[in-house]
């Protein structure tokens, strides 16, 4: 059941109704409790590489990461952290593996939060006192259950890597949290396999009122390792389940963070900041090739912050009706590209200026509008130039442009000789 009491957790308005959670800080950023779904990620370098490190947050956060997490495997990572963590522009959490002490280093080094192993800190006295530690400073800790590194006790227990076992490796740490009064804390229960992490984060959601941090660990390269974290990911929010998502690829980092940022604006959880481009598939009558153009303007406005919905289209017969709804689009006629701004034509330009002027558009859109931008434009011209194009594709190609009528009239001699 989710915070509205839809079981279905989408709201009328087609949004996720979301699970209720208890709100936590890591440092200025809130989770859970109806706070924004935060996207995290985690640097790849030496901790103790101050600059390295640092360089690669900068870029972690100019691609929509919220909260980053940082190794504190050694004791020169811990000094490195006291360097970072002033200097991060978003919070910072330290990893913890097994060294308790690492924890309790991490926290003198001023990190907003940590991320604690049941399955490799498992002495209580070691687990009670980084809660103490926690508590005394305001500090939360994410419990962070691995499939691949259960407790032994719990995986013996269960017969394997279960749902249950891994619930109940995170309920145990919470029991100790409790020992010493902590409660700054959120959970995860992730693991490779997809159905296994869907079903661990079910049952826990069902029985702990913390937030709750998202993630297929492991889930490998792109493209199978984004189709499994986002799989997985997904399934649970559209349920009202998470209050924060990592995507764990084997990937430059910032990918992930770009992942996640996307998914929570394709799913409408999140404001959008960057382009949403659309792009159709191309077919038979494609007048350019569509995946160019579709990426050269995905690179172009990789690193411009521009909140609108932009369409590339192969051909000017069917794209500007089927991208009408898009802030601005672009088919491809004779040789030229047909620009429009909400379905309507406000510019042809040659082929080759396909890219930059959408670019430029764009810009002018996210500065004055959609209606500034077709007042400025000749539209009389622009629809004629458009008109004659898809009447000179249309002649040229036919209503049939992928020859399907011809292949189904030899398909059905074929077939009745
Ligand atoms: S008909 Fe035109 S817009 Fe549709 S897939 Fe083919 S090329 Fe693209």
């Amino acid at each position: 059941m989710t915070a509205s009491g839809n079981p279905q957790g989408t709201a009328a308005d087609g949004r996720f109704a979301r699970r209720a959670t208890r709100q936590i800080h890591v440092g200025k950023v809130a989770v859970g409790g109806g706070a924004p779904i935060t996207v995290q990620s985690m640097t790849t370098t030496k901790t103790a590489d101050v600059q390295g490190t640092l360089e690669q947050i900068y870029a972690l956060a100019a691609a929509g990461c919220d909260i980053v997490r940082c190794t504190c495997n050694e004791p020169e990572a811990a000094e490195g952290l006291a360097h970072i963590v002033p200097r991060s522009p978003i919070p910072v959490i330290a990893d913890i593996h097994h060294q308790y002490k690492m924890a309790l280093a991490a926290l003198d080094a001023g990190v907003h939060g940590l991320r604690l192993n049941p399955g490799n800190i498992r002495r209580p006295e070691h687990i009670k006192a980084v809660a103490q530690e926690c508590k005394d400073r305001n500090v939360p800790i994410r419990i962070g259950v691995n499939g691949g590194s259960l407790d032994p006790a719990l995986y013996e227990k269960y017969g394997g890597i279960r749902p249950e076992a891994m619930v109940e490796s995170a309920l145990q740490e919470i029991a100790y949290f409790d020992e010493v009064g902590f409660d700054l804390v959120k959970i995860s229960v992730k693991a490779s396999s997809v159905p296994l992490m869907v079903e661990a984060y079910r049952q826990l959601s069902e029985v702990t009122p913390y937030p709750l941090h998202l993630g297929v660990t492991e889930a490998g390269p792109p493209p199978a390792g984004l189709v499994k974290a986002t799989a997985g990911i997904a399934t649970l929010l559209m349920e009202g389940i998470g209050d924060t998502i990592r995507y764990s690829l084997t990937a430059d980092p910032v990918e992930e963070a770009r992942a996640g940022r996307q998914l929570l604006e394709a799913l409408g959880l999140r404001e959008r900041k960057n382009v949403d481009l659309i792009a159709c598939p191309s077919c038979g009558r494609a007048e350019v090739d569509v995946i160019d153009v579709a990426n050269r303007a995905m690179a172009a406005f990789a690193d411009r912050q521009l909140p609108l919905q932009i369409a590339v289209m192969g051909c000017v017969v069917n794209g500007p009706g089927e991208a009408r709804e898009a802030d601005l689009g672009i088919a491809a006629g004779n040789k030229r590209g047909h620009l429009f701004v909400k379905g309507i034509n406000v510019a042809v330009v040659p082929e080759s200026e396909m890219v930059e002027a959408l670019v430029e558009w764009a810009e002018f859109i996210n500065e004055h509008g959609t209606e500034a931008a077709i007042a400025r434009a000749d539209v009389a011209k622009a629809e004629r130039e458009a008109r004659l194009d898809r009447g000179t594709l249309l002649e040229a190609q036919g209503d049939d442009a992928n020859r399907s009528n011809e292949k189904i009239v030899e398909i059905r001699k074929r077939m009745n000789p």
